[in-house]
This record gives structure tokens, sequence and C-alpha cells, in this order.
């Protein structure tokens, strides 16, 4: 029987729906949610789906969240959209509020991942060129790292898939092996303009770089005068249980890219910097016609009015811990299946042994939305309001759905 809903999708023979009109850049699943409530996600037949993928990282508060359907709808008849030739004050409070809570002074508004990066690129570039080295152009980043699809972004994740067919990748980028530290030193000369990481990487299979390197990069930073950029796109805003990731080891950066759940599913992206660094960033050097716009920013204070309220980051690692626990133990009982587990906070990552799409097939036919990272790891990002309830049935799920892999192997 076809299934109705509101026309959005063509669907085809087999009832599958198709996207005939859609860049066909996405390996899309045959599954059509019409409904979310918290961190469950409804399909067309209403059957739930545990939501531990978060579209990526970005429903950090679930869905339908009170606080944001209720800032959403206040703001239906306010001016959504103003340009930044006009004083737009819910911008200054989203700043101020940033910057309070972090090393930084100063805030550029973006639409997404990629465009943050992009601007802490450029004013680490500036920085440079404003005090008279115009020649410290290049910037050092890692293997595994993934910092967005523009142009400069690819070049700055280096991983030749996402560059293949677009041309001449783009100049003054050079990526170093993983959190090694002689390799970084060797690399440092004077046309080096940046270092920019991800504290945790996120589409690089749940990495994290070790508290003693991220010291190690701060220090070689400040005796080469080299910024520290920090792709915190997929780690901030709550997620790795402290507002940032990098306040965990408390290794500042000089700029930082930030977006996913910053709006809780509206797009907002933001580059923050120290003042000195933003300095550089004078009238004319940079702009967005929809960064930083008002109805963009009353949701993105909304996001901080639940994630700065007092015991919420405290709620985020007691869940953390529960899900780490139970996914640990998963490995000991599965461990023809999964090796470790890796993360911080409500970033968790297992490592498969069998491909970890496989499991990710596993999980969703048994109503457990994860999605997959490189070094054959699956992703566990769950929306931040995740309850102890929630994770019993996370990790029943899981071991359901393994029980049925397993069960599987051994009948075939
Ligand atoms: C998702 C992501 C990006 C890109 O964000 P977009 O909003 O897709 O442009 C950049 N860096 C990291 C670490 C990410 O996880």
């Amino acid at each position: 029987m076809p299934v109705q809903f509101d026309g959005h999708f063509s669907l085809g023979d087999s009832g599958m729906a198709s996207q005939d009109h859609v860049f066909d850049t996405y390996a899309r699943m045959d599954i059509n949610f019409v409904r979310g409530e918290g961190i469950r996600l409804f399909d067309t037949e209403d059957r739930d789906f545990i939501d531990c993928a978060s579209g990526i990282a970005v429903t950090s508060l679930g869905y339908a969240h009170p606080h944001l359907v209720e800032t959403l709808k206040n703001n239906a008849d306010s001016i959504w959209h103003l340009s930044n030739l006009y004083t737009i004050e819910s911008q200054e409070r989203l700043a101020s509020r940033l910057c309070e809570n972090t090393f930084a002074d100063r805030v550029f508004f973006t639409n997404s991942g990629a465009e943050a990066v992009e601007c802490g690129i450029k004013t680490a570039r500036r920085y440079h060129y404003a005090n008279g080295n115009a020649e410290r152009v290049n910037i050092l980043t890692f293997e595994g790292a993934f910092h967005g699809r523009t142009l400069a972004t690819i070049a700055a994740g280096g991983q030749e898939k996402y560059l293949e067919g677009f041309g001449p990748k783009a100049p003054g980028f050079i990526s170093l092996p993983f959190a090694d530290e002689k390799a970084l030193k060797e690399a440092v000369d004077d046309e080096t303009a940046a270092i920019l990481l991800e504290p945790v990487q996120g589409e690089g299979g749940i990495r994290e770089f070790p508290a003693t390197f991220l010291r190690f990069v701060r220090e070689l930073c400040d005796k080469e005068d080299i910024l520290l950029i920090y792709d915190e796109v997929q780690t901030g805003v709550g997620r790795s249980g402290k507002f940032f990731a990098h306040q965990i080891h408390k290794v500042e950066p000089d700029l930082m890219a930030i977006a996913k759940g910053l709006g809780g599913g509206f797009p907002v992206g933001a580059c923050l910097a120290r003042e000195e660094v933003a300095a550089a960033m004078v009238v004319g050097t940079h702009g967005s016609t929809f960064g930083g716009n008002p109805l963009a920013m009353e949701m993105g204070n909304a996001v901080l009015d639940v994630v700065l309220e007092n015991g919420f980051l405290e709620h985020v690692n007691k869940i953390a811990l529960s899900l780490k626990q139970g996914l640990a133990e998963i490995v000991d009982t599965y461990s023809d299946l999964v090796e470790e587990i890796r993360g911080t906070g409500l970033l968790l990552g297992l490592k498969a042994k069998v491909p970890n799409t496989d499991l990710v097939v596993a999980f969703r036919k048994h109503g457990l939305l994860s999605v997959g990272a490189g070094d054959n790891v699956i992703r566990f990002a769950p929306p931040l309001v995740t309850t102890e309830e929630d994770v019993r049935e996370i990790i029943a799920r899981v071991r359901t759905a393994f029980d049925d892999v397993l069960g599987q192997g051994a009948s075939s």
C-alpha cells in the first residue's frame, strides 16, 4: 500500500521514497520520518526509532522541545531576517553569552559548520597579514580530519575521496599524521599561519587528541606566533559534557568554529575569536547575507537557555557515563562484533569488527538510529536530553540487534 506523507516525495513502484529531482549525493535510506518527539522519530507506520544520530549531532535537545517550539512560535510574526547592515540585538545577546562562557571575545555568525571553519581560516590568515606577516598562510591539519565540503574545507580535511574531481586542491593546507608531536614540530615554518584540529575527530571515528598533545600544540603556537583553531562543529554546545570539548583539558584556542548543536535543528554556525585575532577582520573583509539573522539568533539563544541552565551539563555527564558503561558491557558480551568504546560525553563510538554499516542497518531494523564514522566506528550521539530510562532502552535495542546479527551468522 502506498503511503501518503504531505506529497514531499514521489513514490516509486516499490513503494520506496525517491527524490528524483534532488542531487543524488546521498545514499538515502528507505525510511520516512513523519513525526519527532523527544529522542524518538516515528515513521509512516508509527514505528518508533530512538535517535542516537540526532541529525548528525544537531538535534541536541531532541524533537519538539517545548522551549524551542515556543521560541519559534513566538517569533513567527517578528522580523525573521535583517541585513547585517543594521543592529541585531539578539545577535549581540548570543555572541556575548558564547564569549562569557569561553575563551572568546568576538563572534562571527554563519549558517553552517563549513562556513564557520572557513571564517576561522580566513581570520587566521588575515591576522598574520594585518601583523605584517602576509607570508604566513599555511594551515596545518591532521589525518582523519573533517572540516566541511566547501573548496577550502575539503582541502583542509585533506581526504582524497572528498577532493577527487573538484579541480585543483586549494593551496595552503598541510595534512600531518594524527597527534604526532615530532611531525608537527618539523612541519612548522615561517609560512605557518595556524593549526586546525577537532579536539575529538567526529567523522574520523571518534578519535580524541590526547591532553598532552593539545598542551604541546598550545605551547608551540605561543612560541611561534601560530594560531590554534579548534573545529568544535560536532563536539560543541554541551555534547562533550562540557560546554565545549576543549574545556575538558583546559587548552584554549585562538579561534573556534561551531555549528551543529547550536541551533538545535535550525541552521546556525559561528566562528569565535580572541579580540586581538578578530581585530584583523575589519569592515568589508568578510560577510554573510543570512549569517546571524534574527530568527536564527533567537533559536541559538533558546538552545543556550537550556544548555547553560544550572545542572544541564551535569545531566549530560551522568547520562553519558551510563551510556558508556552500557556500551562497555556490550563490548564485553559481543566481542565478535565490536572491540572498543571511544569518545567523551554523548559523542561515543563503538569500533566494529564487522563492517560498521552492517551493524548500523541491524540497529535500524530494531528501532535504533546510529551513524557510521571513519575507522569502522559506529557513532552514538543521542540528544542531550536523553534519560536513564532511555539509556536502558538504547542498550536493550543494541543487544537485540546484536543477537539478531549473531543468530543470522549461526544459521547461515
Ligand atoms: C559537520 C562538520 C562540519 C561541517 O558542517 P556543515 O554544517 O555540514 O558545513 C565541519 N566540521 C566538523 C567537525 C563537522 O562535524
